[in-house]
């Protein structure tokens, strides 16, 4: 593409509740700057002060609820303001999730049931681009800037907010999400599916939301603040078929009981009508944003990409991977279910073959392993990979057959935390 033209300094004076929506090319940066009045990014308000720089290739809104001035320096894509937003529907949507958690904590005060000291959990769902994301960053800063520290449950295997796509994962949310930093990364659970699709192995995904389910059940067993504060769910884009199987899925899994469709009608319809027989669902249907940015599936691969590149080498570029080597024998590599079925041959005479679906399936190290993704497992054990979380990422550079080593980047130096890993079909080329 042609580089970018450059873009004086331009300021604009936004009503209250309207919107300037911007996106940000890939290579120019851009920095916003509050003149006046108070704005925000997704539920994060800006400093008063200061320039705040915007991450490449992001799409945002600036959305004001009493007016402002901002201004804007560096190249953008494109920029515009809109007054039409369903902000107001989106906030009051938090301020009912907000009583229902200060009732779950009222409860836990008086020593009420595990029911009653529950907060919402929350799930929003709705087909691609619909701006799921974007709301659950919203209702997670707006609940954060009020004190809770509610969980984020990320479901979306193909684009995956939380850590790399590929996983489920979850993470306490415990102030506003920061525009430049996004969701943070301490302490993140997280369990490698290890494609972007789910229909490769439904099973395992279902089987990982399971665990994942369990162990925040835990968590929030031994943690009323937790509790209370509930949950904000996001999911994938894919809402027809096994999609749609694999939400109500979620719901279940979850005990999810608010359930927030985005902009379409018949899902809305459809999950009403089949969580009608189950008390305290409530299932609601909001209206996605105009501003919205579509991405067909080619843009959405590549941001697949750049979401394992920034892992590795951070949001802002600003991080410098480690590489090292190992030989062969010093690691494991699994993959979770085979797809295939035990041979009969290999069964006792009369035994009719089990598909498990989270069988493991030790995998030969080969060439084909460079440039994807291995996640590093804490099970102790090859039988606890599957039900284990993971505790990070590493990247395949090469493979030496002859000489029987493999050499990796890592986001941190030294040996590795396990020896145990698993494979991915996540790629990532360098040339990106
Ligand atoms: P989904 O999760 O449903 O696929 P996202 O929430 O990721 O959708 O939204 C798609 C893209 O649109 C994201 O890049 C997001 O930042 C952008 N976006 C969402 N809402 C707005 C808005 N009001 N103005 C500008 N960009 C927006």
């Amino acid at each position: 593409a042609a580089a970018a033209a450059p873009q004086p300094p331009r300021m604009f004076k936004l009503d209250p509740q309207s919107e300037l929506r911007v996106e940000v090319p890939p290579d120019a940066p851009l920095r916003v700057r509050l003149v006046a009045g108070t704005a925000e990014i997704f539920g994060t308000e800006l400093p008063p002060e200061g320039w705040v720089p915007v991450p490449p290739r992001s799409k945002i809104a600036i959305f004001t609820w009493h007016g402002a001035t901002v201004e804007l320096d560096g190249v953008s894509e494109s920029e515009y303001t809109s007054d039409e937003t369903p902000m107001v529907i989106y906030v009051n949507t938090h301020a009912i999730l907000d009583a229902r958690r200060a009732r779950a904590r009222a409860a836990a005060a008086q020593g009420g049931d595990l029911e009653a000291s529950q907060g919402p959990r929350v799930i929003v769902v709705g087909p691609t681009d619909s701006g799921k994301s974007t709301l659950c960053k919203m209702l997670l800063s707006w609940a954060a800037k009020q004190g809770w520290k509610p969980t984020y449950v990320d479901l979306d295997i193909g684009q995956g907010s939380i850590t790399i796509p590929g996983c489920i994962s979850a993470t306490p949310i415990e102030k506003p999400i920061d525009i430049v930093d996004g969701i943070p990364l301490e302490m993140p659970i997280a369990y490698f599916y290890g494609h972007p699709n789910p229909s490769i192995n439904p099973d395992v995904y279902k089987a990982l939301m399971k665990e994942l389910a369990q162990t925040l059940e835990t968590q929030f067993s031994g943690n009323a603040e937790s509790r209370a504060a509930g949950m904000v769910i996001n999911t994938m884009g894919w809402v027809e078929g096994l999609g749609y199987e694999l939400l109500l899925n979620a719901i279940e899994t979850f005990k999810a009981n608010v359930v927030l469709v985005l902009g379409q009608e018949k899902l809305w319809k459809m999950l009403k009508d089949a969580v009608q027989s189950k008390p305290n669902i409530d299932v609601v249907k909001l209206h996605k944003s105009e501003g919205v940015v579509l991405r067909n599936s080619k843009y959405r691969q590549k941001t697949r990409s750049f979401r394992i590149k920034e892992y590795f080498y951070g949001i802002a570029n600003d991080l410098a991977p480690h590489s090292n080597v190992v030989n062969f024998s010093d690691v494991s590599v699994y993959k979770i279910g085979s797809g295939h079925q035990a041979p009969r041959s290999a069964l006792p005479i009369g035994a009719e073959p089990v598909a498990d679906p989270t069988r493991l399936v030790a995998v030969n190290i080969s060439t084909d392993m460079v440039h994807t993704v291995l996640a590093v497992s804490y099970a102790k054990e090859p039988d606890e990979i599957s039900s284990s979380n993971v505790a990070g990422f590493i990247h395949v550079t090469d493979v030496d057959i002859q000489r029987k080593k493999l050499t990796y980047i890592a986001p941190c130096p030294g040996d590795l935390p396990s020896r145990l890993l698993i494979a991915s079909s996540l790629t990532w080329y360098e040339a990106l």
